[in-house]
């Protein structure tokens, strides 16, 4: 169960050598889209350097125009693999159709979107593997339903739940994409031992805005931090507005460290 009540221990989530949870904080970076094996590649090599424990990136893409760059699918999983085996950095991505489980056998984590967070029948299943599960906050979910979607996973048997807060939405969205809701890092760590990430990527929108809100996500208490990183985000596929460089993640990437020692 998500509840403290019966589980005052914060949860510790291992995916091979990284940790999350319980004292320990990590860093997930990495492309919206895994869009070549050059830049996946890279953009890996990069991000471990700067500190990341976790490579991220989407193969199935989840986009709001049926016209819009959907992802390498399958070929992205195989891309990612070839990262994480040059890089040793655990991947992260999407899983967006229970039908595609069999393709992230060899993923470390499996990320759920927040158009899917309420996908019952999918948390459900996901609820039957053993894999780590980053589950979203939905576009306007509240906070009780987020934790009674990590509790679909957890009641079919998967404990390994990690909460993502990623902006929800409100009547702005001119110069913020979402609603960064940090409030939910100290509510959520009151209510639950799972670790709890925040992602300003998605939260806010925008690049320079990205240093920012992970700073305040990490001196509000958050177990981790997710930000997207590519080698060219004028050109990304996909949210290259809100993308670091690679430069810029590894500055943004030691303020954030310098914050986790202050604290
Ligand atoms: C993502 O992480 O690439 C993504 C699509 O996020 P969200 O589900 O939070 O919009
Ligand atoms: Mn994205």
């Amino acid at each position: 169960a998500v509840n403290r009540k019966f589980h005052p221990e914060d949860s510790v989530i291992q995916a091979g050598p990284a940790a999350i949870g319980g004292g320990h904080f990590a860093l997930i970076a990495g492309p919206c889209s895994v869009e070549t094996e050059e830049q996946i590649t890279y953009v890996a090599q990069q991000v471990k350097k700067a500190g990341a424990a976790f490579l991220r990136g989407g193969a199935f893409k989840p986009r709001t125009s049926p016209y819009d760059f959907q992802g390498l699918g399958e070929e992205g999983i195989r891309l990612l693999l070839e990262a994480k085996k040059a890089t040793g950095l655990p991947i992260v991505t999407e899983l967006m159709d229970i039908r595609n489980l069999p393709l992230f056998e060899q993923v470390d984590v499996i990320q759920v979107g927040a158009r899917n967070t309420q996908n019952f029948d999918m948390l459900k299943e996901l609820g039957k593997t053993d894999k780590p599960i980053l589950l979203k906050r939905g576009l306007a979910g509240t906070i009780k339903e987020l934790l009674m979607s990590a509790e679909y996973i957890m009641a079919s048997g998967n404990e390994k739940v990690i909460l993502c807060e990623r902006g929800i939405r409100t009547y702005e969205s001119t110069y913020t994409r979402n609603t960064l809701d940090l409030s939910v890092v100290p509510v959520l760590k009151g209510l639950t031992h799972l670790p709890v990430v925040v992602d300003p990527s998605h939260a806010t929108g925008h690049a320079h805005l990205v240093e920012p809100m992970a700073m305040a996500a990490a001196a509000a208490g958050a177990d981790g931090i997710m930000i997207e990183v590519h080698n060219d985000p004028p050109h990304a596929l996909c949210d290259g507005a809100q993308s670091l460089t690679p430069e810029q993640f590894a500055h943004t990437a030691g303020k954030i460290f310098r914050i986790r020692e202050a604290m």
